[in-house]
């Protein structure tokens, strides 16, 4: 018998199934809504300014490419800390922050979820019902048990915050509580900050470790208004994880470029939770890559690329939210008369659209237009070409 005899066939990853199935659909008007990228006006991938100019910069003057430090360049460190607790904040000025440079948001995740699993072995995690797919997978790769916390309200096309109110207050204390910063992949729907509020309070009641993933800072109301939640739960005095990612805010998507950080009660505990961050970084790929990361540190702490990132990021956001409302109005003009003003409510890349299995499987099939079956959209990948035979589909499944 073969050593690999006994292997399973792993189920496909549904995103990149439909991607796969996109790629082999010879309609040559399909448009692809299923993935998580944000494409310029024309459909592209776009490079931004600031990017460039700050790998001009690096090619001016190269370096070797020594290891990095395991933890990361610590420049790069230091300008998430700005743009994540703010430079001049009491937990930065007083080292209570641990940062580590990771693969992606989802390197943060997972270096997180390791650190927890030695921390607090027999915690639950509770994620959004429903989550960004990975959540799921990654904790419970990770060796947690993994649970869900009411979210989405779908009569009401928003949030059941009733629900996750109650299931925060009722969860034994050491529960790990994911919680989506801005922009909820994949509702679209955010909570207010009054409900946040909430949140933190019920959070620090019931003793429970939150865990804010924040993938998508700058693409909803701002970064400062995105970032705004990290305030409330600083301001509560709670020790907390935040997972940051530049894959969309800098369309670095291959780069891997992301962070943990890991907010503690005194410095002397910080630096001995970075230590064990250490350990876990060390043990699963020794030290991050340089280049991506030497990019975001390049640009967000030289003042004139700072601005044009935040400018290009703007841009983005602007126009996402005009191709929802561009939706609205072409949906409308398709003859739809139901209530669409959830589509401008909601915020960041994705649409949670309302749609079936059965109708969004007709959109594939009739029209090449590819969502996720769960009926959620990425609202950036809309553009002023593709977005009234969209919603001309959208209109037909819908009758
Ligand atoms: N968290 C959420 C909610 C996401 O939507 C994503 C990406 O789609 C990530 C994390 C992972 O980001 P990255 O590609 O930087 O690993």
């Amino acid at each position: 018998m073969s050593l690999f005899a006994a292997v399973a066939m792993a189920p496909r990853d549904p995103i990149l199934g439909l991607n796969e199935q996109f790629n082999a659909d010879p309609n040559p008007n399909k448009v692809n809504l299923g993935v998580g990228v944000y494409y310029d006006d024309n459909g592209k991938l776009p490079l931004l300014a600031c990017v460039a100019a700050a790998e001009a910069q690096m090619l001016a003057a190269p370096k070797a490419r020594g290891y990095l430090p395991i933890d990361g360049i610590a420049a790069y460190d230091q300008a998430v800390q700005g743009l994540v607790f703010g430079a001049d904040s009491d937990v930065v000025k007083n080292k209570r922050v641990a940062t580590v440079q990771a693969l992606g948001g989802t390197g943060g995740l997972k270096v997180g979820a390791d650190f927890l699993k030695r921390l607090n072995p027999s915690a639950k995690v509770l994620i959004s019902d429903p989550s960004w797919e990975n959540h799921r997978a990654l904790f419970t790769n990770a060796g947690f048990t993994v649970e869900t916390y009411p979210y989405y309200d779908a009569a009401n096309r928003g949030i059941h915050f009733d629900g996750m109110l109650a299931a925060l207050k009722a969860a034994p204390a050491g529960t790990i509580v994911v919680l989506h910063a801005c922009c909820h992949n994949p509702t679209g729907y955010d909570l207010t900050s009054a409900q946040w509020e909430q949140v933190v309070e019920a959070v620090k009641t019931a003793g429970l470790v939150p865990f804010l993933d924040m993938a998508y800072q700058g693409f909803g109301e701002g970064i400062a208004e995105d970032g705004a939640v990290i305030r409330q739960f600083l301001a509560a005095g709670l020790d907390f994880f935040v997972s940051t990612s530049f894959s969309k805010s800098f369309s670095l998507y291959g780069e891997r470029v992301g962070a943990l950080s890991v907010v503690c009660s005194t410095a002397e505990e910080t630096t001995k939770v970075l230590s064990q961050l250490k350990i876990v970084i060390r043990t699963n790929y020794s030290n991050p890559p340089t280049h991506g990361a030497q990019v975001v540190a390049t640009v967000l702490s030289t003042p004139a690329l700072r601005a044009q990132w935040e400018e290009e990021l703007g841009g983005m956001r602007v126009r996402i939210r005009q191709m929802r409302e561009a939706l609205v109005q072409e949906l409308k003009a398709a003859g739809i008369t139901e209530d669409l003003s959830f589509v401008t409510r909601q915020k960041g890349m994705f649409s949670y659209s309302g749609l079936s299995v059965e109708q969004m499987q007709r959109l594939r099939s009739e029209f090449g237009v590819y969502g996720v079956d769960s009926g959620r959209i990425c609202v950036a990948a809309l553009n002023s070409k593709n977005i009234k035979a969209v919603a001309a589909a959208i209109a037909a499944v819908k009758k």
